[in-house]
This record gives structure tokens, sequence and C-alpha cells, in this order.
């Protein structure tokens, strides 16, 4: 049996899941006629109170399609140095909107509003149009923390008083719902566009919806088009996707209980170093001394347990819908044996 702790895109549909993806009801959602896409995209839209929504093979496609629509080329996006628009897209700002990014230094890979105010451009033709603030909640990098709401209503104001837009990378926004309790629709009214993953901790193979809207997800639609995102039957993947929104958002709290159980784990050996909080379902903590992450990463593989070294000393440990509390056990008791 392997564990795999390496992300929350390693999941499998489960029975019920690959159930539903079979018996949906499919037409050809490039002409507008996938009643299941229909009904995931509406299903969405009120969920999180936005006008219209948008199914996406994958999140960095959603991130992206956003960016182009909010951006001209040459224009600014600031967004924080760690954040998965900036450092994981394959440098898809500058390649599909042709913007340039501002990215500033922030806790944990989330910004602060009087941050994002300093980094306005003044009105200069020297410098590039300020257009976009980008935020990611929870924060990946930031070992999946989440934002405080009244941070983001003072961003959202900056926002506002500067004519800037403001999009949110939510690709794990549902495991920052279901771990502070917030009202999706309070991220509704605070950003012009939200993507969310599916392909995540929802546990579906694939797939992401972006949120926005009635103008914006028209223009939205033309550049995924562009991009090669209009699929035909995509009514089997947004099948799995309505199951997950119905069946697996309460659930999270259970990976994020597991994520503390093991972060209690790591906690008791000497070879574990500073971990960033663990507010959800990310783990981050330097290893050191005589370990380093390559080595515990080895040495836990031969144990039938995969994580991530995401540097020479930094390892990602991520709990989703495959990992059970007996492999949480045996997990923990493989570490306690460790020297
Ligand atoms: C995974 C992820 C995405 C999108 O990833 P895809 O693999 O393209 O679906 C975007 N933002 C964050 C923070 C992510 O973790």
């Amino acid at each position: 049996m392997t564990i795999d702790f390496r992300s929350d895109t390693f999941t499998r549909p489960t029975p019920a899941m690959l159930r539903a993806m079979t018996a949906a009801n499919v037409g050809d959602d490039v002409y507008g006629e996938d009643p299941s896409v229909n009904q995931l995209e509406a299903m969405m839209a009120d969920y999180f109170g936005k006008e219209a929504a948008m199914f996406c093979p994958s999140g960095t496609m959603s991130n992206q399609v956003a960016i182009k629509v909010h951006t001209q080329p040459g224009d600014e996006v600031i967004c924080s140095n760690l954040a998965h628009v900036y450092i994981y897209e394959g440098g898809g700002i500058a390649f599909n909107a042709g913007a340039q990014v501002r990215a500033l230094e922030g806790d944990r890979g989330m910004i602060t509003a009087s941050q994002i105010a300093a980094a306005i451009n003044p009105d200069d033709v020297h410098k590039a149009t300020t257009r976009l603030v980008c935020l990611e909640n929870t924060s990946n990098r930031g070992g999946g923390c989440c934002y405080d709401v009244e941070e983001i209503a003072h961003i959202r104001e900056v926002c506002l008083e500067n004519d800037l837009e403001l999009h949110l990378d939510g690709a794990r926004l549902f495991n920052a719902l279901v771990a502070t309790g917030e009202d999706p629709r309070t991220f509704g009214e605070l950003f012009d566009s939200i993507s969310v993953c599916l392909n995540k901790g929802m546990g579906c193979p694939m797939g992401s919806v972006l949120l926005g809207s009635h103008p914006f997800i028209r223009s939205a639609r033309r550049i995924r088009k562009k991009l090669g995102g209009g699929l035909r039957q995509a009514g089997f993947m947004a099948a799995t996707g309505i199951y997950a929104m119905e069946h697996h958002i309460a659930r999270l709290a259970e990976d994020h209980r597991h994520a503390k159980l093991l972060a209690n784990a790591l906690l008791q050996k000497t070879f574990v170093g500073h971990m960033l909080p663990v507010e959800t379902n990310i783990i981050i903590f330097d290893i050191q001394g005589e370990w380093n992450a390559r080595l515990f990463t080895d040495y836990l593989k031969n144990e039938g347990i995969l994580v991530t070294p995401i540097s020479e000393h930094q390892v990602r440990m991520v709990t989703h819908l495959d990992v059970t509390t007996e492999m949480i056990e045996r997990t923990a008791a493989v570490i306690a044996e460790i020297e």
C-alpha cells in the first residue's frame, strides 16, 4: 500500500463519483448544450453569489483566462512572490496576457492592503499601468494558510479607490471555507473573479470553475476558446464536480484533522525544524541536523510513503480524500521510529 502525501491532486474518483460520471447527461458544450456543464456552472455561480461561471480543464487555465480578460499587454499585476499564478504557471502571465508582475513579499504568500496601495504605480508614462491584484486562498506555498476576510475587505477598498480588478486564485478555496466557516458569498462579493479547483481537495479527475459577472464570463469564453479549452462532452467531468459539491465539501474537515495529527507526530522529532502553522490540509516544515529533505523523502519512500521535497531543507505533505485515518496512524508510527 502506497500512502501518497505529495499532493491533493493524486486522488482517484470514488466508485460513487464514477457512477455519477457515467450517468451524466451530456451535449456539446462549445454550443452551450451540455446540461451537466450548465448545471455545474449554475450551481457554482449560485454557491458563490456570482452572476455566471465557466468550466475549465484546469485551474491554471481559469487563472490565465481571468488575468487575460482583466488586463491589456503591458499592464502590471500585483501578487505575492509565492503566488501560483507567478511561480507555477509557466510564465503564463507574460505569455498569455503580455502583462508583467509586481511580486510582493508577504506573510506566507498573503499580502496586505497597505502593501498593495504602496505598490500601485502613479499615472506616469514611465510606469506600467497597475490593473489587477491577484490573491491566493488558501496559500499553497504558505502552507495552506487562510486570509483574514477583514484584510481582503481592505484590499477590496484599495482596488475600488484605484480602479483595479481583484481576482482570487481559489484553487483550495473550499478548504479555506471549511476551516474558517465563512460564507462563500462573502468571497463572491469581495472579488471580481474567482477560480476554484475541482481537481484538488474536491477529488475530481480534472477541472476548475471560473466565476464572475455576465460580461466577464462572456469575454472569458472567447479567451478559453482561443486557448483550446472549449470542450465538447465535458459533462462527464462536470458531473464529478456536481457530485463533489454535494458530497466532498464538509469532509475536507477530516483532511484538516489528519494534517494536524501528522503535524503533531512530526513536531515530536528533533530533526523537524520550523513548521508553518497548519490551518488546512498542507504541512510545510524544515528538516534539520543530519537529515535533509532528500534523505527524509527517500527514507519514507522505502516505507511506501510519498512526500515532496520543495527545497533542500523543506518538505511538503498534503492530506486528501485518498488518505485514511489508518494511513495517518501508520505514517505517524513510521515517523516516531526515525532517530
Ligand atoms: C493547483 C493550483 C492551481 C491550478 O492548478 P491546475 O493543476 O492547473 O489545476 C492554481 N493555484 C494554486 C494555488 C494551486 O495550488
